[in-house]
């Protein structure tokens, strides 16, 4: 038997297309993710990145104040009982996440906590591959596996982050514990250059620190980069250790030179990376169109279409640009009304 639509993937993409295929009576089947010892050292364990994260503050419908009782009336129990008292803050990214799967789930969506490792798009029904060994066939298959922050993998950077250690400046450059405090932005690209003049918006300085000593971005924003005087480039520098300590978190960052043997300490309250995303589309080897950097090819203006017909991609699987919630959420979407619209012109729904 085929499913109508499988989703692939648990970020708000993956919820949100849930939600909408669920409530148009498709009964979507969704694959969260595995919880296996590889995710979790990749960060790609269910419920996706904003699992990964304390506050977030720039979803829309959760301002700050208490939203303790709604929590404890939305969630079943034993979901609520692992998560950090409510802070007051707004919301937190898993408890976020939580309630979009739970509104997923009370429209009747089907969740299987496990990784697709394989598909075969090149005959319909689709055919997809679990890491159990099961078999799903699908007529519509919605791909929102998301895409994962590079970090350089040092110890300190994975015991600091959430604490001063960072991979998205429009996510948390405003938070209170960056205003007018020093901070660090490592990277040589556009995003780096882009983050670190966003940042300088809040920080009372910003250093970039490079490796080399001319920068990948663009012209215009490198002209940008040196017209702004709270930004001083370290070229010729890595990060090789960021430090801090548990009270404060990050208090500062120790540089590494790439041309001789001198080291250097700066005061920081913050590190941002800047190096780069991976999107999760490995398992989609040779059966979907990919773009340079290896992200699902979105093929139609303003729709979720992929290079196969009835197969749609949502959120920061495809999307290099925004990377956001809230974006993904929409293009989430999208897709399901995509998927249900395809499915419907096919006379299968
Ligand atoms: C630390 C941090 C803080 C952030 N803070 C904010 C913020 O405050 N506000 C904001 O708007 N954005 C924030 N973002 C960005 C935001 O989290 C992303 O834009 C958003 O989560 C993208 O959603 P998505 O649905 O595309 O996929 P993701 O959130 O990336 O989720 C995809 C998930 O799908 C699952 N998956 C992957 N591969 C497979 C597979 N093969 N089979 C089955 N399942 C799979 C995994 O569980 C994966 O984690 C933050 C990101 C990070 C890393």
């Amino acid at each position: 038997m085929s499913e109508n639509v499988v989703i692939i993937g648990s970020g708000p993409a993956g919820w949100t297309a849930a939600i909408y295929t669920a409530r148009a009576n498709l009964r979507p089947l969704i694959f969260e993710g595995a919880v296996t010892a590889e995710n979790q050292e990749k960060g790609t364990l269910p419920l996706g990145q904003l699992n990964l994260t304390t506050e977030v503050e720039n979803y829309p419908g959760f301002p700050a104040g208490n939203l303790l009782q709604y929590l404890d009336s939305a969630l079943p129990a034993d979901k609520r009982a692992y998560m950090a008292p409510h802070t007051g803050h707004g919301i937190s990214g898993p408890e976020l996440m939580e309630l979009m799967r739970q509104q997923a789930v009370n429209f009747g969506a089907r969740v299987v906590t496990d990784d697709i490792v394989r598909v075969d798009f090149k005959t319909h029904p689709f055919k997809l591959f679990a890491l159990s060994g099961e078999l799903v066939q699908a007529k519509a298959v919605i791909v929102a596996t998301g895409a994962r922050a590079n970090y350089l993998g040092l110890p300190s950077e994975d015991r600091f982050k959430n604490r001063g250690v960072s991979a998205c400046a429009v996510c948390d450059g405003a938070l209170p514990r960056f205003r007018d405090r020093p901070l660090i932005v490592v990277g040589g690209g556009d995003s780096a250059v882009e983050e670190a003049t966003y940042l300088s918006k809040f920080a009372s300085r910003v250093y970039l620190v490079h490796r080399r000593d001319s920068l990948r971005a663009s012209k215009i924003m490198q002209d940008r980069l040196f017209a702004n005087s709270k930004i001083t480039v370290k070229w010729n520098r890595t990060l090789e250790e960021v430090l801090g300590n548990d009270e404060k978190g990050v208090t500062g960052a120790r540089l590494k030179s790439t041309v001789d043997d001198q080291h250097e300490e700066i005061e920081v309250s913050g590190v941002f990376l800047a190096i780069g995303h991976t999107p999760n589309t490995s398992f989609l080897e040779g059966q979907l169109e990919l773009t340079a950097k290896g992200y699902i090819k979105w093929t139609t203006p303003a729709r979720t279409y992929t290079s196969v017909e009835g197969v749609f991609a949502a959120g920061d699987v495809a999307d290099d640009y925004y990377r956001q919630a809230i974006t993904a959420a929409g293009t989430g979407c999208m897709a399901a009304l995509d998927a249900e619209r395809w499915l419907a012109s096919r006379g299968e729904h």
